[in-house]
């Protein structure tokens, strides 16, 4: 099969897997470029660990201090004339890095939100691992079907209490316009909350506790992300926001946990706004990402998934002095992004942007290029006009 990028509005429906595994390796050979992480983890779960910040924390934690990883993710493998989605085929090409590199890497594909995924995790922890002594918590999903009760909570991206009216940018078709987003009813907000609250990872730390699985000492992580006030409506004071509050509910609930198991930790990271399948989703922000890129590539100070993991783990997790909080108890591995020069530049850009000057006043370019990565399409070294299996199994 000879394999193009489909786009159809903010999701691309083929992925290239050698593209993919090239993509995966490039965050590698980043990892391996900053050299050892010294202390750091060895008995790594990554839940949500296919793509994203999730990916590039698996990468970090295997190449940066050579540890033994389980992921946990929910990807669909190739069918009759169609490839496979993206994370599937970073998996592939991860595992196949890690296996070569005498790691351990094994994954549970499935839903990270069901009782049988996190049983089967346990199960896999308990005769493999013994413990685990950290826990990456980076789900992003449209939907959590509630273990206890079925129910189907679906998220939505809405701002709360008024209706929220700014510029956004069609990503595919190069199309500045104004969107005007309702507000969110109240079971709206509380099914956000059920989905991307912090509910599921709090019984993701107490299984992994009560079965005995953390390590003396294990630390846990989940994302997060604050950004400008330009993005605040619909992000930070929308139905996301108020999900991410519940997040960093979780985090002093099971930081209380941690504590008690040996001095560990468990803390929010702020995270840099990138592009990856779940920001694309979101309205307005794809259009600060691509002027924010502008200007932090202008300025030199522009980093992508695995230069942000890479960072926090080095510089917070595992650094000498421990992570550096925030007044909210956050680590912040987007203050670069939120320097006062850069959100001036960003200030002064974003009333100018129309379609026309899109490509001058904007990174739109660097914007597509990193959407199509996340695909596997437009690596270094890759022949798109040759034959490429779509159907590879999960080693
Ligand atoms: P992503 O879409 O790239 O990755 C999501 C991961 O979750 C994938 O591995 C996917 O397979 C997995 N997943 C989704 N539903 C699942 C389910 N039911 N069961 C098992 N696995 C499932 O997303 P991302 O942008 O890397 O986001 C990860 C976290 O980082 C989120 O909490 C997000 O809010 C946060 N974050 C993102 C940004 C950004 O700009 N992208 C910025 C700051 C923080």
């Amino acid at each position: 099969m000879i394999i193009k990028p489909k786009v159809r509005g903010f999701v691309c429906v083929t992925a290239h897997p050698a593209g993919c595994a090239a993509h995966v390796n490039e965050w590698i050979n980043h990892v391996k470029s900053k050299g050892p992480i010294k202390n750091g983890p060895k008995k790594v779960l990554v839940i949500g660990s296919s793509t994203g910040y999730g990916l590039a924390s698996r990468v970090t934690a295997a190449f940066g201090s050579g540890a033994a990883t389980l992921g946990i993710f929910y990807e669909r493998p190739s069918e009759e004339g169609r490839t496979a989605t993206p994370g599937w085929y970073n998996t592939i090409g991860f595992t196949h890095a890690a296996h070569a590199a005498g790691l351990y890497a094994k994954n549970i594909n499935g839903d990270a939100f069901s009782n049988e995924i996190k049983a089967q995790a346990l199960e896999t922890i308990k005769k493999d691992l013994g413990q685990v002594d950290l826990v990456i918590y980076s789900l992003a999903s449209p939907r959590r079907t509630h273990p206890a009760t079925g129910v189907v909570h679906k998220s939505v991206l809405k701002p709360v209490g008024v209706s929220y009216t700014n510029k956004t940018v069609d990503t595919d078709k190069g199309v500045v316009s104004q969107v005007t987003i309702d507000p969110a009813n109240e079971q709206e907000i509380a099914d956000t909350v059920a989905v991307m609250g912090g509910e599921d990872w709090e019984l993701w730390m107490r299984a992994l506790s009560d079965a005995k699985l953390l390590a003396p000492g294990a630390q846990s992580v989940a994302y997060s992300y604050i950004g400008p006030e330009v993005t605040w409506a619909i992000y930070k004071n929308g139905t996301i926001g108020l999900a991410k509050n519940d997040l960093e509910r979780a985090a002093r609930t099971i930081d209380s946990l941690l504590k008690l198991n040996g001095g560990g930790r468990a803390f929010i990271s702020v995270n840099k706004a990138l592009v990856t399948q779940a920001s694309s989703a979101i309205p307005v922000v794809p259009l600060y990402i691509a002027i924010l890129y502008r200007i932090m590539k202008a300025a030199g100070t522009h980093e992508g998934c695995i230069e942000q993991m890479q960072r926090l783990f080095a510089d917070h997790l595992y650094s000498a002095r421990g992570p550096v909080f925030d007044e909210g108890g956050r680590v912040r591995v987007d203050d670069w992004e939120m320097r006062p020069g850069v959100q001036a530049g960003v200030a002064e850009i974003w009333p100018k942007v129309t379609t026309e000057n899109l490509a001058t006043e904007t990174d739109i370019a660097g914007y597509r290029s990193e959407f199509l990565k996340l695909f596997g399409f437009g690596l270094a070294g890759i022949d798109y006009e040759a034959e490429v299996e779509p159907h590879i199994l999960m080693p």
